[in-house]
């Protein structure tokens, strides 16, 4: 069970507790979150190959944060919440958690949880590890592994600009209208909001380009939208 990290975001500590001591004594890595700002700062960082998450949280509706997780990430989502109202383990799995365990939970199932989370992953690496990257240029995007290279160096992108990225991507050669990067990334009220657009391409050329004033990837379509160039 080496290498595997676990994001727990609660804000019980007794909770917290008690998931540390069992979870690390099964050799995982784990990292703390006691509200979903922190979950976010986190994730953004680093993601974790699993997050195990209450709902009920002081600054963020569990719900929401699992939405947010979702805009950029598809790490596996465990919640562990007192709701046990069907439609409450709806709206989370809805939302884009993986699976839901109700407080009290023991920790045979907990763990048992855990590894169907993990062994989904696996199956999931597998299957896309094949057909998940693109390539034009130097530049290269590997989807399953969400990272991004040039000429074989890895570029730090933040989920917002891999987000963009990816959009592009996965559209090589076709323009993707403005109104659509902007719904898909910022959300629906969002959509008028091209100056969003400058700025953070603006920030993805500067890491992706050679010459960011003369993109050679990034094709901007005034007025219209972006355009990754194939070959
Ligand atoms: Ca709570």
């Amino acid at each position: 069970m080496n290498n595997i990290s676990i994001l727990i975001v609660e804000d019980e500590p007794e909770i917290r507790r008690f998931l540390r001591v069992t979870l690390s004594n099964h050799g995982f890595t784990l990292f703390e979150a006691t509200k979903g700002a922190e979950a976010i700062a986190m994730l953004e960082s680093s993601i974790p190959t699993l997050v195990i998450m209450d709902l009920g949280l002081p600054d963020i509706d569990g719900v929401d944060l699992i939405k947010r997780i979702r805009d950029w990430s598809t790490v596996p989502i465990i919640v562990l919440s007192v709701r046990s109202m069907e439609s409450d383990k709806i709206d989370a799995l809805d939302a884009g958690a993986d699976d839901f365990v109700t407080k009290p939970f023991g920790v045979f199932e907990l763990m048992a949880r855990i590894r169907v989370a993990l062994r989904h992953l696996d199956l999931r690496d597998k299957g896309e590890e094949e057909s998940s990257v693109f390539s034009v240029g130097d530049l290269k995007v590997d989807f399953s592994r969400r990272e991004v290279f040039i000429k074989d160096t890895q570029v730090h992108l933040t989920p917002t600009e891999y987000k963009l990225l990816t959009m592009l991507a996965q559209n090589p050669g076709k323009v993707v209208s403005q109104e659509t990067l902007l719904r898909e990334v910022w959300g629906p009220g969002h959509s008028k909001r091209s100056h969003y657009l400058r700025v953070y391409m603006g920030n993805i050329r500067q890491k992706l380009e050679e010459k960011p004033a003369r993109p050679r990837y990034i094709i901007t379509e005034p007025g219209v939208g972006y355009r990754l160039k194939d070959d």
